[in-house]
Order: C-alpha cells, then structure tokens, then sequence
C-alpha cells in the first residue's frame, strides 16, 4: 500500500472513531470514559485522546461524579447542547417566524414580526434588521449558528436553492442566494408544510402515518409515512391546499378552481367573518355569535369531507396544525370526528385526530429541526434523534 491511501485510512478510521464517541454520548445522555471504552472497544487511551479533542473546542463537557468503584470516582462526560445553535425562519407572506433550538433539538428563542412580503430591497433590509434583532434579543452568536433553513410558502427544488412553484411567492424570484446575501449565513430553503410536519413528529414521535393539515392563513398539507415526511416523485406529495373540493369553485392561487386553499385557508374564514384576526374570530365564536358559528361549521365540514377522502388512501392519523391550531378545542375536534366519521366505512378513533405543538411557528421550528438533523448526519452520522428527548 503507498503511503498517501495509507494517510488517507488513518485519517478515516480517526474521523470513523471521533463519530462513533460523539454518537454514544449523544444517545446515551452521558458517559464515563470507561464506559466509553467498554462501549466502543476501543483503548482507554485513544479514548482520552478524542475527549481531550472533543473537549478542547468546546463539544464534549465533564460534569457531576458517576459513583466510584474504587479508586477516584468517574465523571460524566456529555454533549454540550450549547455547542451549536440550529436556526430556522419562517418567511411567510405577512409575517417571519425565528426559532432556535440547541443540539438536542430543545427549543431555546422564538420571535416573530410583521413583515409583508416584497420582492425588493427594502423588504431584505428590513428581514435583515429582524434576524438580527432576534440573535441580539437571545444572545445567539453568529458563530455558534449552523447553516439555517428558511421555510417558505412554496415548493423547491431538491436543493433547496429556489422556490420551483410559488404563486404567492412573486413568481419564482425568491432564492436561496438573495436570503443567504440578506442574512449573512448559507441559507437552504424548503417548502414551511414541509417543516412544519418535520417539528410536529419531532414532537409526536409516536405518529408514524397519516397526513397533517396545516391551518394556516395559506393552507398547507403534509403526508408521512414511516415517520418521515414523503415529497413524492415530482416533491408535490401532501400539497392539500389544492385538493380539489368542487371543480367549478372559486379560483385558486394555483390557476385551478375549488382547492381546498380556496375553501379552507383561514385567510377566508377571516374575510369572510370580517374578523382582523384569530383571536378576534374565536372570541366572537365562543361567544355564540350564530353568523360565525355557522362559517365555522362550514369550514369543519369542508375539512372533514377532504379528510375523510384522504384517510382511505392513507388509513393513519390527522394532524391538525398552524396557525389556527392552537384555537381548536375538545369540542371542535369532536365535531370534526363526527363529521368524517359520518360517511366513513373505516372509522377514524378518537386518538388518531391529534392537534400539534407548534401552532403558527411549527415552520420556523421544523426548519430549525431541519438544520439541526443535517448537522448531526453530515458531522457525526447521528440519524433520527426524534422524540428521544
Ligand atoms: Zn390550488
């Protein structure tokens, strides 16, 4: 063998090995040095090797005594969840969503503003200010940042490098190398039903299939599959907002008629109700107000009739999220059961209707979590770290 493959193998086997501690830290919460050896197999030297590295920069940390089986007492050595920040930003048509979370996917700042959308230089300034508010605010650190995700209102290329259908977008103007210009960083954009569903199984790793509407002010759909968000062939896969409800609907953004955007998105409930918000809308429905009470039974029949349709194909669970999420109670999604179960052969039971967590900011959340998920693939081939914390 000449010398420079042999470099070469060194050199792979100590990055093989510097994953392999990484990854049994991470996963097992902590470790002592022994244990590390045991675990791996490998000399207690060459362990103390790669801590000593690890810790050098700051990855690896030692905390409280472990107790002792003679002899000085072991220290537990963990990952440093503050290592790293994974941000994520939700670029939506009237507003920004910023989270960040640290490397145990545990939410740590989320801000938002009112930012309506413009393909211009006053809006990119302006979207630059806010980020940069928003890490002042939470004392993130640009260098402490992985490469962020940006969540948008339109579907992308595989790459993430341009948005490839994005009616609400100003065409196809919006790419990754304008924001990553704007805010300073590598920025990779994906489609915010995309991210969205990402956080809400994230958050609910016991839902492994079924579909997620996303009851935003656009509406946005998902489907999963194996716990894991499905694109599909052409990345169109989940795109519910244009499930056709009535063929000689109203015209959709899309350029079709009667999609379900144009039943279901809750910018329609609100312009309809005369309502300025959702708060505004939901305080006048409890309230008993019968002309909202009637637009929303409407809007839970729609939905149910789409959900009903979609759970022959998929037979899992509905996840209900966005920004009217938060809003809906018991009593709603009783009436939403009732209303899919009516014309329902295989029943949908009480515990596959599931509201998430994220509400409005599940995007920038599950951007975040994209961000976070690549780090850990690409650096220490950790994979599906999901729900394990
Ligand atoms: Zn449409």
């Amino acid at each position: 063998m000449d010398a420079p493959l042999k470099g070469l193998n060194k050199l792979s086997l100590k990055e093989v090995n510097r994953r392999q501690v990484v990854s049994a830290l991470y996963h097992s919460g902590g470790m002592s040095k022994q244990q590390l050896v045991n675990e791996l197999q490998l000399s207690l030297s060459t362990v103390d090797q790669y801590i000593r590295t690890l810790s050098a920069v700051g990855l690896v940390q030692s905390g409280n005594c472990l107790a002792s089986t003679g002899g000085r007492p072991p220290r537990l050595l963990t990952v440093n969840p503050d290592y790293k920040k994974a941000v994520g930003i939700a670029v939506l048509n009237h507003v920004v969503h910023f989270a960040a979370c640290d490397l145990f996917g545990r939410e740590r700042a989320q801000q938002s503003c009112n930012l309506d959308y413009r393909h211009d230089k006053s809006y990119f300034t302006a979207l630059s200010q806010a980020f940069e508010s928003f890490l002042q605010a939470n004392s993130l650190k640009r260098e402490d940042l992985l490469s962020p995700y940006v969540a948008v209102q339109g579907l992308t290329d595989r790459e993430g490098t341009s948005i490839v259908f994005g009616p609400l977008f100003d065409g196809v103007k919006l790419d990754a190398a304008t924001l990553s210009l704007s805010l300073g960083l590598k920025i990779t954009l994906c489609h915010d039903s995309y991210a969205a569903c990402v956080y809400e199984l994230w958050q609910h790793p016991e839902l492994k299939q079924g579909v997620m509407f996303m009851l935003n002010r656009n509406f946005g759909g998902a489907l999963f599959i194996n716990g894991e968000v499905v694109t599909g062939l052409g990345g169109t896969a989940g795109t519910l907002e244009h499930y056709c409800v009535n063929p000689h609907g109203k015209l959709c953004y899309c350029g079709s008629r009667g999609c379900l955007e144009t039943y279901c998105a809750a910018d329609v409930l609100l312009t309809q109700s005369g309502c300025a918000d959702r708060q505004e809308f939901f305080i006048k429905l409890r309230g008993g107000d019968s002309r909202l009470i009637e637009l929303w039974q409407e809007y839970l029949q729609v939905l149910a009739q789409v959900a009903r349709n979609v759970l022959c194909i998929t037979d899992g669970s509905l996840l209900l999220s966005g920004y009217l999420s938060p809003y809906i109670n018991e009593d709603d999604k009783g009436t939403l059961l009732r209303l899919i179960n009516q014309n329902l052969p295989f029943k949908l039971t009480a515990e596959r209707l599931v509201t998430g967590r994220g509400g409005d900011t599940a995007p920038a959340l599950g951007a975040a979590q994209c961000a976070l998920e690549r780090y850990l693939n690409q650096e220490f081939s950790i994979r599906q770290v999901r729900g394990q914390f």
